[in-house]
């Protein structure tokens, strides 16, 4: 996380980062205290938590985890009450998005932050009890947060009585053993409880009945770590963070890959155009490399042509161009990339992944790597793409049990929308009889 630590930050425009250390080091509790530092969950405590759903919810806080929903309304739809079981705070930290590593950077050096955020959703949530459920490759994250942990227990932070009040609430962590299904929040929570990690139907969603059947928020690292300065600071100061023409509040940690001169992590105001991330941050291509496509937000978001760098980074200006923001960290394509070739491998990823639950997705995922892999291989005959472009309607949303399958095969139609004469060049047979006629998804 180089770029991020030795970049300008400051408290009035990085509420994320402007606590992190040059060094990379973890931010610990005297230091976070310092810098007030569990200020925000201190007045989430003298409110009600209606009155922090609602705080939240103008501040145009939405999900940085990929779905951008809004956190607030979340909040507030939790089943919550006097007659109702208080529930749990999952913390989604199963951050497995190809290309996407701002979860990690913010638990490894900011875990303080990621605990007060639970605090205040707690608060907000009527919850005794938060999970953070841990992509189990991320050893140094897990180390960060139970040392936070431990601290936050000691000084009384965490416990039966949360900074000196009467509200009790602990957070345990909790590692994943490495599937890129438990980042689906239903699959998540049945991991926890010790379930194979398959998607359960929504509704009920979590809020209302999730982990052990009580109501259950989950919320991204980077989504719990925006509740503090909203809290501390309001939602005019969080608001006003963001750039003209975005939806969406408060900053948000972007980043861009590739064959780039400066490839990295910075957080940026929403509504950033992409241009000057991938110019003035990245420093665009290397020498010798050609932009030809970009990515906005990981492996489940769909591909756009250069001249759409002008669009905004917010939900809003992305969704202006044809696709999600997805989690906001952008792949740059270069000119010797074959679209088949990448597509092919990242199917072959969402095939490998998928958790075999629903048909469609189980069946129709291995057979777009089998049409794209005879494509990449010359060997492709006539009615390929027409049958990809099929099964990408076939796989899309509301077709399947959870996101997943949507989410392959996004990247899939916008490759197929701007580079179809690629996907041409794959093809060197004449439709065989057998193929004669699309084959039903599932049979
Ligand atoms: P989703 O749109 O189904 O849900 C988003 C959130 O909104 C969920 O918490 C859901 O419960 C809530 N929600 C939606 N409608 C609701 C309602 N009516 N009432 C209450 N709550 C409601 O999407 P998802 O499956 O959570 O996420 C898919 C996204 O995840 C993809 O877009 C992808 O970009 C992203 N993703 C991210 C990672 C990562 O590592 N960060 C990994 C895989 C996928």
């Amino acid at each position: 996380f180089g770029t991020i630590n030795a970049m300008p930050r400051a408290e009035e425009t990085h509420p994320l980062t402007w606590r992190l250390r040059d060094d990379g080091a973890m931010v610990a509790l005297d230091e976070y205290r310092d810098k007030h530092g569990y200020e925000g969950a201190k007045n989430a405590l003298g409110m009600k938590s209606d009155d922090i759903s609602e705080l939240v919810k103008e501040a145009g806080l939405k999900g940085r985890g990929g779905a951008g929903f809004p956190a607030g309304v979340k909040w507030s739809l939790t089943a919550k009450g006097e007659e109702m079981p208080r529930g749990y705070v999952v913390c989604n930290a199963d951050e497995m998005e190809p290309n996407t590593y701002k979860d990690r950077m913010l638990m490894e050096q900011m875990p303080h932050l990621l605990i007060e955020g639970m605090i205040i959703s707690a608060l907000a949530n009527n919850a005794f009890r938060g999970y953070i459920f841990l992509r189990g490759e991320y050893h140094d994250a897990a180390a960060s947060i139970e040392r936070a942990l431990a601290e936050a227990r000691e000084a009384g932070i965490l416990g039966t009585s949360v900074l000196g009040s009467e509200f009790d609430f602990d957070i345990f962590l909790h590692t994943g053993a490495g599937r890129y299904i438990c980042g689906e929040e239903t699959a998540l929570i049945n991991s926890l409880e010790g379930r194979r990690a398959n998607p359960r139907s929504k509704p009920p969603f979590p809020g209302q009945s999730g982990a052990w059947g009580k109501p259950t928020v989950v919320n991204n690292v980077e989504t719990l770590c925006n509740a503090p300065p909203i809290l501390y600071h309001g939602k005019a100061w969080y608001l006003g963070l963001a750039l003209e023409g975005s939806d969406d509040g408060g900053t948000k940690l972007f980043g861009f890959t590739g064959q780039l001169k400066n490839p990295g992590l910075w957080e940026l105001p929403l509504g950033t155009p992409a241009r000057e991330i991938f110019e003035d941050y990245a420093q665009g291509m290397k020498d010798g490399y050609r932009l030809k496509a970009w990515q906005p937000g990981g492996a489940g978001t769909g591909f756009l042509l250069p001249e759409h760098l002008s669009a905004q980074m917010c939900s809003n200006g992305i969704d202006e161009v044809g696709t999600r923001m997805g989690t906001g960290l952008s792949l740059a394509v270069d000119h010797t990339v074959s679209m088949v070739s990448l597509l092919r491998n990242m199917e072959e990823f969402f095939a490998r992944e998928s958790c075999g639950w629903c048909t469609p997705c189980r069946d129709g995922l291995p057979w777009t790597v089998k049409i794209l892999s005879s494509l990449e291989r010359g060997e492709g005959e006539q009615g390929d793409i027409e049958l990809l472009e099929e099964l990408t309607g076939k796989l899309g949303p509301g077709k399947t049990f959870c996101a997943h399958a949507p989410g392959a095969v996004e990247p899939l139609a916008s490759a197929i929308q701007y580079f179809r004469d690629e996907f041409e060049q794959g093809i060197s047979h004449p439709r065989r009889a057998a193929h004669a006629e699309p084959i039903p998804v599932g049979s």
